[in-house]
């Protein structure tokens, strides 16, 4: 397996499929997501160029943040929020793609108020609404971000979303194009300035880049296969 490859790989695909829509690369925020990757591996991508990471387990990502923290590495988090994590969170992240409740929102507002900088959200949107995953439906989203959008300590910067796992581009590209569209009726509805899709992983990315992303979170393409635990 070799991180430099895979990284310089994933560029390129960036870079065709931004240009293939008259998009700039450099718009897209490649965002690598490292649940189960050791510091270690994480040091060695940050120093191949990625300064943006994406953990999903609190606990785990707080060892890897300490042991990293002489690295200016922006840390998402990207997972299932519980409530008694929300302290942690809100202090040792820049960003939090995955909210999904109301009550989250407030504590991470809440143990944000001594930080000078606001806390980056985004909304999660369960697009299909399946239930074995989270987020909210498209028409329960807009008292979510109503709410979060009056939060002192927080930004709402955008819309997240895990859409089922598609293999044809068409497919992919149409899911993502609701949550994109999403965003632009919020925008123009609500006055709101939202300015970030966080949407496309290893298999779907290049639709997602079509249809507007502007952070995608790599995994597999980055690090490798992820082993079956
Ligand atoms: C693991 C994960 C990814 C990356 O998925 P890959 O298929 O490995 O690219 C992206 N987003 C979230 C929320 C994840 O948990």
């Amino acid at each position: 397996m070799s991180l430099k490859i895979n990284i310089t790989q994933v560029r390129e695909q960036i870079t065709e499929a931004a240009l293939d829509c008259k998009r700039l690369p450099e718009d897209i925020c490649l965002l690598a997501a490292s649940k189960n990757q050791s510091p270690l591996m994480i040091e060695k991508a940050y120093f191949l160029g990625i300064a943006n990471f994406g953990e999903n387990y609190y606990q785990e990502a707080l060892l890897k943040i300490q042991k990293l923290h002489h690295l200016a590495i922006d840390w998402h988090f990207i997972g299932a929020i519980q409530r008694n994590k929300t302290a942690g969170i809100a202090q040792h992240f820049n960003w939090v793609h995955s909210i999904d409740r109301i009550k989250i929102a407030e504590h991470l507002n809440y143990y944000r108020r001594d930080n000078p900088q606001k806390l980056n959200v985004c909304v999660q949107i369960n697009l299909a609404n399946e239930h074995t995953k989270s987020g909210v439906s498209i028409e329960e989203a807009k008292d979510l971000v109503l709410t979060i959008n009056q939060l002192p300590h927080l930004k709402l910067r955008g819309l997240m979303s895990i859409p089922k796992a598609e293999t044809q581009y068409e497919k992919q590209l149409s899911q993502f194009k609701k949550l994109q569209q999403t965003m632009s009726t919020f925008n123009k509805e609500l006055n709101f300035n939202l300015d970030t899709l966080s949407m496309g992983m290893s298999h779907d990315f290049e639709s997602a880049i079509h249809a507007g992303a502007t952070i995608i979170r790599i995994g597999q393409a980055i690090f490798g296969e992820r082993q079956n635990k």
